[in-house]
């Protein structure tokens, strides 16, 4: 856990709060669809698949493979400090793909479709971002 964590961290809001709270425990939360049983991601109120409202919040596999990526070189403000990055786009397992980052992946062996598992980085006291690597298990 770093104390000097600098950069902006999301703000969990009434939507998104069982997400953090869960990435906090170091579990990857998603809802679902108490009907259809469908996950989804983003969360909302609504299951675009079947309409209905009755939802729970669900551990999921924290296993994925990755869609989409980019190297990022640009340095935004508050993100001066880091090297190139990978940003991602990851499918999980349970089927909503999330946006993230992937960590510990030179560049030259990042690939989609590699196996990733979710990674829980605890960037402060009370925050810990989901980000994914190599799942080589
Ligand atoms: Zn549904």
């Amino acid at each position: 856990m770093s104390d000097t964590y600098t950069r902006p961290i999301p703000q969990a809001d009434e939507e998104s709060r069982e997400f953090y709270d869960g990435a906090r425990r170091h579990e990857l939360m998603l809802m679902r669809c108490k009907d259809c049983r469908a996950w989804r991601l983003p969360s909302r109120p609504r299951c675009p698949d079947c309409w209905s409202t009755d939802t729970a919040w669900e551990k999921a596999s924290g296993r994925g493979t990755l869609y989409s990526f980019g190297v990022m070189h640009q340095k935004f403000p508050g993100f001066s400090e880091d090297g190139p990055y990978h940003y991602a786009i990851v499918e999980l397992e349970e089927g909503p793909r999330i946006v993230s980052n992937v960590v510990g992946v030179p560049d030259d062996e990042i690939r989609v479709d590699m196996p990733l598992v979710a990674y829980f980085d605890d960037v402060s006291d009370d925050t810990t971002l989901v980000r994914f690597m190599s799942d080589k298990s």
